[in-house]
């Protein structure tokens, strides 16, 4: 899983939560305005209900009274409660919710409405003494029709109420949930948190100590969110490749020390016949033994120059100090190096008439042909020819070295100038380390030149050093 799905799926997850806690507690929130509203409403209505029955008992009160004093006073006192009750009767209200409650309160309606036509404001006095019988039933139907609709309106209540806990409770299930499940979805995002990006981290860290430490197979586990797995293969792969480099590093101090045996081997074994307890050999013997002194030194000395010259190479320090050489000259000197000691093999080379102008740095020329050279003689364990060929093509010079050793396969040629590249066809023949030529390619690309391969296994191979030729006359 990628970091980006972990995150969107989180987000994604809360967000739907928050959406739906969000519109239940709106939708709750909604639903109880609206009962609350409505019990407001039946309050107020109750208390109109109230407010009639009082002024209709004031109402009968102050008719009698002006019934028996026909004092102003009471008829002013009657006409003030037959006023509130008309208003009262008007007070807006909570339509019923009931069909029954419905007939209840037209029924009020008419019961009031009906007392107020028959106790007409302008009505003699005599004629209310007169109807005062018939007055009271009257009083008592519309004060049975508004206490029949204060009942139902306080059932009504009663249930708006019972609606109103039902929502309580539910909104207080819903927001139970909405927190269990916050809770949840915060507990699956910290334990995936935990099982992709926690746990990985600390095995990388973890890997990343060991290795620090020394410990150079240690290898992160690669699991968790794939960016983390991506980490961790990009970690192993670089302990595997320090690892190999490593390998190939003591494999090439073990080549150098294998290398440098033989040379100090010679030189114990010369040394060893100048012993100071004997007599000093004839003066031809001991030039003989000095020469090889010398050349096992020499060898030495280059074997150790080459091999800080792949140090310097492998740091990008390359550094040439170029003078105009005679190409031939160059070639030649290589061939006389090896020739005392190939005796298996026959060194031939074939040079132009005229000088071969190249502007080079020769040392390091010399160590290409040198390399050139020393595979030639190593990949051709048999013997036979080994041929140096210098020439001049148009615009450059070409210096090819050939034998008809081991040769190398077709599908082996092109990775050849790899760094520790051995070819499976050669390899088991000589030893070495496979940076020769690599080194070799190096140096020719820094004179703005190539190296050529074409090789046939099992026949023989050429290798040709190609520079561009100084335009010009003879060497200086
Ligand atoms: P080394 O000889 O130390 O292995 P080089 O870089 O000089 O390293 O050569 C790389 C590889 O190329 C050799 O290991 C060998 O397999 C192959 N090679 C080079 N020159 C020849 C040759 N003349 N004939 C056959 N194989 C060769």
């Amino acid at each position: 899983m990628k970091l980006k799905t972990l995150a969107a799926a989180s987000t994604a997850w809360l967000a739907a939560l928050a959406l739906l806690t969000a519109s239940g507690f709106t939708l709750s929130a909604t639903y109880m305005t609206r009962e609350v509203t409505c019990l407001f409403n039946i309050v107020r209505e109750v208390r109109s209900i109230t407010q009639l029955e009082v002024h209709l008992l004031a109402h009968e009160r102050e008719s009698a009274r002006v019934a028996l004093t026909h004092l102003p006073e009471h008829v002013g006192a009657r006409d003030a409660a037959r006023r509130e009750l008309s208003r009262w009767l008007e007070d807006p209200r909570e339509p019923p919710v009931t069909a029954e409650s419905a007939g209840v309160f037209e029924e009020a309606e008419r019961e009031i409405e009906h007392y107020l036509a028959t106790h007409p404001r302008a009505q003699e006095d005599r004629e209310a003494e007169a109807d005062a019988g018939a007055s009271h039933e009257e009083v008592d139907r519309t004060f049975a029709a508004l206490e029949r609709l204060l009942a139902t309106r306080l059932a009504e209540a009663r249930i708006a109420r019972q609606r109103v806990d039902e929502v309580h409770r539910l909104s207080e299930i819903v927001s139970l949930g909405a927190a269990g499940l916050l809770l949840a979805g915060v507990l699956l995002a910290l334990w995936q948190l935990r099982r992709c990006v926690y746990r990985p981290l600390l095995s990388i860290r973890a890997a990343i100590d060991r290795y620090g430490a020394g410990s150079h197979d240690a290898r992160a586990p690669q699991g968790g969110l794939d960016e983390l797995r991506e980490i961790a293969v990009a970690f192993n792969e670089m302990a595997a490749a320090l690892a190999e480099q490593r390998k190939r590093q003591l494999g090439i101090l073990a080549s150098v020390a294998h290398d440098l045996r033989n040379p100090l081997a010679a030189l114990k074994l010369t040394v060893d016949g100048l012993r100071p307890d004997r007599p000093l050999p004839h003066e031809e013997r001991l030039r003989s033994m000095l020469a090889r002194i010398g050349k096992e030194a020499a060898r030495c000395d280059r074997m150790l120059t080459d091999l800080m010259d792949i140090a310097r190479l492998e740091g990008g320090e390359l550094e040439l100090r170029r003078e105009t050489r005679d190409a031939r000259e160059l070639a030649r000197d290589v061939v006389e190096l090896y020739r005392p000691t190939a005796t298996a093999h026959e060194l031939g080379l074939s040079l132009p008439e005229e000088p071969v102008p190249l502007r080079c740095d020769p040392i390091r020329i010399e160590q290409v042909l040198n390399n050139l050279v020393a595979n030639a003689i190593k990949y051709s364990p048999a013997g036979g020819a080994v041929q140096v060929t210098v020439a001049r093509a148009g615009a450059e010079v070409s210096i090819a070295v050939s034998d008809r050793g081991v040769g190398i396969a077709a599908d082996d040629q092109r990775r050849l100038f790899e760094r520790y590249f051995r070819a499976p066809s050669s390899s088991g023949v000589a030893p070495g380390v496979g940076l020769g030529l690599w080194a070799a390619l190096r140096i020719a690309e820094a004179h703005g030149g190539r190296i050529e391969v074409t090789s046939a296994e099992g026949r023989g191979s050429t290798f040709t050093l190609r520079l561009p030729s100084t335009s010009g006359g003879a060497a200086a």
